[in-house]
């Protein structure tokens, strides 16, 4: 799977890149994430990028000249998907991040700023995509996630210990309780059914606690699974 990631402060995506399990995913090339920064297409001699709005307002504007040049340098592999980054698009969730994890190549458009001259939708006609109902300052930690997401599910990311497929959303509920050593503490202990080797019965267990735990924190979820 390739990034290429257009953003103006690419040192962001570099460096969150650079740790943990996208850095082992980088160095063994299961995944490669590449920035393309607008300013270094601009024409303009004080290499700026953005601009007031017409009609007035606040805040700055991408403009349309250095973004779409940039975009039309990126090398196009043949299952390419284009992604801009914006609070005005379909909200990122799993079954989303499966369709994405197919494809070869993913480009994402990081705006920053009032956003972008809608010509620079109107010419490259990405997927929209946002990670909620909330605005941020830029794009880059909506691809930060996007990418984080996406590499999970692209084999050879997770090694089998951090397998995927059990967590959250994976099969429509929220995963089951985790323990780890000590047995206790505080007083709290870790359900006997765990420490008793029978595979059936934590299979039982973890089943039961996925769906009490979905239809405590997730109704919508939880009345999702059940009806399917
Ligand atoms: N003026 C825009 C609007 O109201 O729709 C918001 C611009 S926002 C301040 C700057 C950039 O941050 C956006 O162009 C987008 O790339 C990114 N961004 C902010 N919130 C986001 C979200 N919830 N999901 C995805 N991208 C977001």
């Amino acid at each position: 799977m390739r990034f290429d990631v257009m953003t103006l402060f690419p040192e962001m995506i570099e460096n969150y890149c650079s740790f943990s399990i996208l850095k082992r995913a980088v160095e063994s090339g299961v995944i490669s994430v590449n920035t393309i920064n607008p300013r270094d297409f601009t024409l303009d001699k004080h290499k700026k990028v953005d601009d007031t709005p017409y009609g007035g307002g606040a805040g700055m504007v991408l403009m349309a000249q250095p973004y779409v040049d940039a975009y039309e340098s990126i090398i196009r592999l043949e299952n390419s998907i284009t992604v801009m980054l914006s609070p005005q698009g379909e909200p990122l969730n799993d079954s989303i991040v499966d369709g994405l994890a197919k494809a070869e190549q993913i480009i994402l458009m990081c705006g920053h700023y009032e956003g972008f001259d809608e010509r620079i939708r109107d010419i490259i006609k990405p997927r929209e995509i946002s990670i909620g109902d909330f605005v941020l300052t830029g794009g880059e930690l909506p691809a930060l996630c996007l990418i984080d997401a996406v590499s999970r599910k692209v084999e050879g990311t997770l090694g089998k210990i951090e397998s995927a497929d059990e967590d959250s959303f994976s099969n429509g509920l929220l995963e089951y309780p985790h323990y780890t050593k000590p047995r206790e503490y505080r007083g709290l202990k870790v359900p006997d059914v765990l420490l008793n080797g029978n595979h059936k019965e934590i299979a039982e267990f973890r089943f039961n606690m996925s769906l009490e735990r979905t239809k405590k924190k997730r109704p919508d979820l939880y009345e999702r699974y059940k009806t399917k």
